[in-house]
């Protein structure tokens, strides 16, 4: 079972509901460590499609230097905060009026799109092949439609039209990486840009720091990722990093009471209120969530030191929140905290499907 901080178990046993609990002392000290450990010469943004809630953004937005946004309703929303970051806009098909908006940078995805900007700052997103290694998705230098194959962005870079001033580079190419080979990728994104001879002022080099859902104590390695990414920027060039999930996953809590416990076949299952469309992120990526059984029950059917499997109350076989867990109880009444789940979770479930009412969200403070 995965550990739960104190305010958070507090909190998740005087659930009622399904509900959302960010914990955002401990995001803040997260992301102030990840900021300590870049040091002063990379520039952190965040991606903001990893989780939109507000408090989670505001706490966020508080140690980043800007934020990435990936349509126009992610720019008006992250307005809502009202901070002087930079905006960067990224993200495939931005339509003629998201390419009128008013931001500090584009990431441009291809040339035609490159070519509709007008007085704008531009980073050209290029889709280079990465080595080959371990990691979990391997997007860069496979057909995509994301970014421009190195010869078109070649290309971009001199056709930009009057006033358009592109000044970088931007890849995300990889995702689930430990800090060597984010730093690999990052030093073989810095290498072609000076090698392909395009504007670097920037650099973007993406996000996709892992996050080990089956391991939730092993972190990316943000103190090493720092080290290594020191003196990889030519002098003239600022290297930037864009990171969502490692950031935000950490910090958010799906808490749910267990609403029946049987045996089918021979396997146990614990029931829960709500389900995948309040957390898609286990049916998304094929895991078992991590979670902790917070006992309250105090009637009703239960089960001890056996493999438990954690459904919703979607009528679909599809709705599995955590796979034969072996739990030392659990029993109806109970509450089922699920850890891991700020990022790419609420905002990623298909909340409408089967009606049920949607998650409460509280944060801690
Ligand atoms: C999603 C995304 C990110 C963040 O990726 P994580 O895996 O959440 O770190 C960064 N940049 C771009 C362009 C993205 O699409």
């Amino acid at each position: 079972m995965i550990a739960v901080p104190d305010a958070v178990a507090e909190a998740a046993l005087g659930v009622d509901g399904p509900t959302y609990l960010y914990d955002l002392p401990g995001l803040d000290d997260h992301v102030r460590a990840i900021r300590t450990a870049l040091g002063p010469h990379v520039e952190f943004f965040h991606a903001v499609k990893a989780n939109p809630d507000l408090g989670v953004l505001r706490t966020i937005a508080s140690h980043v230097d800007g934020l990435e946004v990936a349509s126009a309703g992610e720019l008006a929303h992250v307005r809502k905060l009202g901070t002087d970051l930079l905006i960067a806009f990224g993200g495939p098909g931005k339509t003629d009026a998201e390419l009128k908006s008013t931001v500090d940078l584009f990431h441009v995805e291809s040339r035609y799109e490159l070519a509709r900007l007008t007085g704008a700052t531009a980073l050209l997103r290029v889709n280079l092949p990465v080595p080959e290694g371990p990691a979990v998705l391997r997007m860069g230098g496979l057909p995509s439609p994301f970014g421009m194959d190195p010869e078109d962005a070649r290309k971009a870079a001199v056709e930009a039209p009057p006033g358009v001033r592109v000044i970088g580079v931007h890849a995300h190419l990889v995702s689930g990486v430990d800090a060597e080979q984010a730093a690999a990728v990052a030093g073989e994104v810095v290498r072609w840009s000076v090698d392909a001879g395009l504007p670097r002022e920037v650099v973007n080099v993406g996000g996709g720091m892992a996050v080990d859902y089956l391991r939730p104590d092993e972190r990316f390695d943000w103190a090493r990722y720092g080290r290594l990414l020191r003196g990889l920027a030519p002098p003239g060039t600022v290297l930037r990093i864009e990171p969502g999930r490692a950031v935000s996953a950490y910090h958010g809590w799906y808490a749910t009471r267990v609403l029946d416990v049987k045996r089918s076949a021979g396997s146990w299952f614990a029931i829960c209120a709500g389900g995948t469309h309040h957390l898609r992120t286990p049916a998304a990526k094929g895991h078992s969530q991590p979670l902790a059984v917070l006992p309250r029950g105090s009637s009703g059917p239960s089960v001890d030191d056996a493999p438990v499997t954690f459904v919703g109350q979607l009528c679909t076989p599809k709705d599995v929140l955590a796979r034969d867990v072996v739990v030392p109880r659990v029993r109806v009444g109970d509450v089922v905290a699920f850890g891991m789940a700020g990022a790419y979770a609420y905002n990623i479930s298909h909340t409408e499907f089967l009606m049920h009412p949607k998650p409460a969200v509280v944060h801690l403070i």
